[in-house]
């Protein structure tokens, strides 16, 4: 039982056991199997209901440890919010050594440029500097196979919009996306019709 269910490798067992995750919750019990078939999804959760290792986990099974180049990028609306989602997946990949970085304003974007050149499994990020680092090309995305957009409705009301058509645009196509809002507004609907396939909608 537990998390046993969803066929995780031990890597990953075993960092869920060490930050004392017992049982999934409710946004992972519907969003880990769906992810782990790769299938886009639109969910529905508030903060506080365990969404970040429910996109979390099943990236960290996904990604693959012997590939240098980024192979999933998260976007969030705030560095807080891109500084805790960077920590929670290198917690959840530590025993399977996955590397996350982030990206976000008001650091060194040199440091940065060096952070992606040097081998990186999951990058996070706030829209702006990302696509700062995909436009100077700084910013490898051959290899991408995983988008999340975490908190859609507040990056949304921040008036990323621009930016984070400009990044979906230029992404791989065979991408799976998974996007996550508190509310499922009107502009987060067209969002979803315009870069996703057929999404899965997962109301938490
Ligand atoms: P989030 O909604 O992603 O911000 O997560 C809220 C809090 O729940 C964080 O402190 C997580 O570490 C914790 N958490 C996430 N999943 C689980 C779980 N399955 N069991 C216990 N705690 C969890």
């Amino acid at each position: 039982e537990g998390f046993n269910k969803f066929d995780l490798s031990q890597e990953i067992v075993k960092a869920l056991n060490s930050l004392g995750y017992i049982k999934p919750t409710e946004v992972q019990e519907k969003v880990i199997p769906l992810a782990l078939q790769q299938q886009d999804l639109v969910v529905s959760s508030q903060t506080g209901s365990g969404k970040t290792a429910g996109f979390g986990i099943p990236i960290c099974e996904q990604v693959s440890w012997s590939e240098n180049k980024p192979q999933a990028l998260i976007l969030t609306p705030t560095r807080e919010l891109a500084a805790q989602v960077k920590e929670d997946i290198t917690n959840i990949g530590r025993y399977k050594r996955i590397k996350a970085i982030a990206l976000y304003g008001k650091q060194s974007f040199a440091k940065q440029k060096l952070e992606l050149k040097q081998k990186n499994h999951v990058v996070v990020g706030t829209p702006g500097r990302v696509l700062d680092h995909i436009q100077k090309g700084t910013f490898p995305l051959e290899r991408l196979q995983f988008l999340v957009l975490d908190e859609a409705d507040e990056m949304l009301n921040m008036g990323f919009i621009e930016q984070v058509e400009s990044i979906l645009y230029e992404l791989p196509k065979g991408r799976v996306t998974m996007l996550f809002s508190a509310t499922i507004s009107k502009d987060v609907k067209e969002l979803c019709k315009t870069y996703m396939q057929q999404p899965n909608y997962i109301e938490i």
